[in-house]
């Protein structure tokens, strides 16, 4: 559906709303891809209570995909049905500290604040948080992780709008956290969470952010469009070991490279479509599987419609 049908369809269910709606807005822009198709329309709420209002308006029947700062996802050619939603910095991305070692931050604050802010608070535990490019409302869904920390051991509550607009107040038990997922409904937007750390000196603190900071520059291509890491490592092992030994590194399809620095890494050189990041992903996930027996997971998001003649099965169809 064009963007201007489905607002046409919603008639005037949305006046009330206070947030930001662009029909057919263009994914690429805001992806780390930048890749990837057309979404019918991007709402960018104003706060909480209006995402609330929103979620209520919009018929179930209408998709509704939340997006954060885009640095886990792949959206394909054939573009996103329905919403997007993307939380707006203003109404989302406060970052305060509260008493001696908790931290409050809306969703749509980046990681790298929310260590900075740590760090100003002289409360340890969030220097991990200074190398991960992304937001608070992908690091909840993905129990975003490094340097031996993640998310799940910081989380205290999380607030989150269900998709009638109901205000969920979840544990971080409630989170179901497990290595790079979370097992909380599918259809929660998460708005905000509080995290606790502990005390701790600031020129340790800021030690192990810069520690943080040059170890990436060394071993990953941190300044490519990429999406991280794009598969989960396998039990026993690590992805970027066994696409080596797949003899996947540097692989080019199209405009998409598995990095030659970092081999578990995806980068678009330039030109790379969603097409050819998920082709690429595919086929290193087949020939990993033929060398090894090994079947990886995807770690990056896929989201979106594949363009008609350009559909990809898992691993290539091929059932090793
Ligand atoms: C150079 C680079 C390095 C990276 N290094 C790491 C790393 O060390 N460790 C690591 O864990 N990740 C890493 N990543 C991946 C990525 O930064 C994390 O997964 C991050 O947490 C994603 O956050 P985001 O805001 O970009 O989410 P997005 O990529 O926009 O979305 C990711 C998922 O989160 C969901 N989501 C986003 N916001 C919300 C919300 N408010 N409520 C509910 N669901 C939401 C989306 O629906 C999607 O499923 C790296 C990425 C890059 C590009």
């Amino acid at each position: 559906m064009s963007g201007a049908a489905l607002l046409e369809r919603l008639g005037d269910r949305l006046s009330a709303v206070r947030g930001r709606i662009t029909p057919d807005a263009a994914m690429d822009k805001i992806t780390w891809f930048r890749a990837g198709g057309t979404a019918d329309a991007l709402f960018q709420p104003a706060d909480e209570q209006d995402l609330a209002a929103f979620l209520k308006a919009v018929p179930h029947d209408i998709p509704i995909t939340v997006v954060g700062i885009g640095s886990n996802l792949l959206v394909r050619e054939g573009g996103i049905r329905g919403f997007v939603v993307r939380l707006s910095a203003k109404g989302f991305g406060a970052v305060q500290a509260i008493g001696d070692d908790r931290l409050r931050a809306g969703a749509a604050a980046p990681d790298k604040r929310v260590a900075a802010v740590a760090l100003e608070a002289g409360l340890g535990g969030f220097h991990f948080y200074h190398g991960i490019p992304g937001g608070i409302g992908g690091a909840l869904r993905m129990n975003a992780g490094a340097n031996g920390v993640e998310t799940r051991e910081r989380v205290v509550e999380v607030r989150a709008l269900d998709r009638d607009g109901t205000l969920h107040v979840l544990s971080d038990a409630d989170m179901g956290y497990a290595y790079r997922h979370s097992a909380a409904p599918k259809d929660l937007i998460f708005t905000e969470a509080i995290f606790a750390g502990e005390p701790a000196d600031k020129d340790e603190i800021r030690a192990a952010m810069d520690a943080v900071q040059h170890h990436r520059e060394t071993v990953q291509p941190i300044r490519e469009k990429t999406g991280g890491s794009t598969f989960k490592n396998p039990e026993g092992t690590s992805a970027w070991k066994e696409i080596d030994k797949a003899g996947c590194r540097g692989l080019m399809i199209g405009g998409a490279q598995m990095s030659p620095m970092h081999c578990n890494f995806m980068i678009n050189t330039g030109t790379a479509t969603g097409y050819d990041l998920e082709l690429l992903g595919e086929t290193v996930r087949a020939r990993v599987l033929e060398h090894s027996g090994i079947r990886l997971t995807w770690e990056i998001r896929r989201i979106g419609a594949f363009k008609p003649g350009h559909e990809i099965d898992e691993f290539l169809g091929q059932m090793l």
